[in-house]
């Protein structure tokens, strides 16, 4: 990266970002090595000792996901197994029994299934919704604030900068779900947050071929902690998706770009639907989290949602779709949906449907809708 000193915008970086600097007959991205261990003579010394601990493929991914979320500092990036496993991570590797943690009400709900786990381990949990910065109102006394925006399914928005500053003020620290808007769509640190923890599984990585996930901080102690916690609980990617995710990282903002634009044009369809109630999507400048999610986030992500009128209606229209495939997780290269009732557990009506744009041509995707839409009626 040192030839590009001078800032270089998003697709620059993600395009270089992690990549070795170029050497004669040397590849652009090295292969994924595949090593339990290294050889390691005499005392032990770093970097590369046993597989769990760290592996070159991981560290290149790492430098890569630290330059797109905390440019130009000294942030440090752990990659996981799956979101879940960065996530459980850093909650669990922060708090101990008699602490309290503020989660969100409605953000993804294997976050919130970790509630009755950290209750059992003597840990105060307390939940409110993302939307009006509700948490603000319940971090007295705090260690935790985690905060999910825009939140997975319902799309709602909060002002991390506000929350962050009252988090800190209450002695609580702050982790940001950061999946849904990516490192090119929002940067929790610049904001304020002390983690930025995001599933590289969905836009990140954005093939629907592999499961990971990262934390990145700018503080070296929390670091410490969460790799300490990554080694003792082996929530490690493999070789192979780690580098997976680091090549896929070279079209992130080409993928990024096109899926805003593709979901401002189905969203835009949308609301011309009689049938069709509750368009979300934060880069529509009608949607309620518009104007908070405008002022901290540079693209909106791949997610519209919306509503039909009952389960039969939202099953007949998923059917009916002929590009788009009925399938969870978002942020994938090809159109999927869902009916996210479907789930249990999300507070979403029978026919709410969780929509994910890929990066087909915007007319394909909006005539498969307004077709699955008719033929539904
Ligand atoms: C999918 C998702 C996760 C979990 O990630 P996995 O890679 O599936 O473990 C966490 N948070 C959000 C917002 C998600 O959408």
């Amino acid at each position: 990266m040192t030839e590009y000193e001078n800032a270089p915008g998003d697709s620059t970086r993600s395009v270089h970002a992690g990549r070795p600097e170029a050497r004669p007959h040397e590849p652009a991205l090295p292969g994924p090595v595949f090593a339990a261990h290294f050889h390691l003579p005499g005392d032990v010394t770093g970097p590369y000792t046993y597989g769990r601990d760290e592996n070159p493929t991981w560290t290149r991914l790492e430098e890569a996901i630290s330059a797109l979320e905390s440019p130009g500092t000294d942030a440090e990036t752990l990659v996981f197994s799956s979101g879940m496993g960065a996530i459980a991570s850093v909650l669990l590797s922060q708090v101990s029994t008699g602490d309290t943690v503020v989660l969100p009400s409605d953000c993804y709900q294997a976050t919130r299934s970790l509630r009755g786990r950290l209750e059992e381990y003597g840990v105060a949990v307390r939940l409110a919704p993302t939307a009006g910065d509700a948490q603000a109102e319940v971090l007295q006394g705090a260690k935790l604030l985690w905060i999910e925006t825009p939140s997975n399914p319902g799309l709602d928005v909060c002002d991390i900068r506000r929350l962050a500053d009252a988090a800190h003020a209450a002695g609580a620290l702050v982790a940001v779900d950061n999946t849904l808007a990516t490192p090119l769509g929002q940067r929790p640190l610049d904001l304020g947050a002390d983690f930025s923890v995001a599933s590289g599984t969905k836009a990140l990585s954005g093939h629907g071929d592999l499961l990971l996930g990262y934390v990145t901080t700018r503080r070296p102690e929390l670091a410490a902690q969460v790799r300490l916690w990554r080694k003792t609980v082996g929530a490690i990617p493999g070789p192979m998706e780690a580098w997976l995710a680091h090549r896929s990282l070279s079209t992130l903002a080409l993928r990024v770009d096109r899926q805003a634009a593709n979901a401002l044009a189905l969203t835009t369809a949308l609301l011309e639907r009689p049938e069709v109630t509750d368009v979300r999507h934060p880069g529509h400048p009608e949607d309620p989290a518009h104007t908070v999610a405008a002022a901290q986030m540079a693209r909106f992500g791949s997610v519209v949602s919306f509503t039909l009128p009952d389960k039969a209606h939202a099953e007949r229209f998923l059917s009916a779709l002929l590009l788009t495939t009925e399938a969870t997780s978002f942020g994938s290269v090809t159109s999927t949906a869902e009916r996210r009732a479907r789930w249990g557990g999300d507070a979403v009506p029978e026919g709410f449907v969780r929509f994910s744009v890929g990066v087909e041509d915007a007319a394909d995707i909006v005539r498969d809708v307004l077709h699955a839409l008719d033929t539904a009626k």
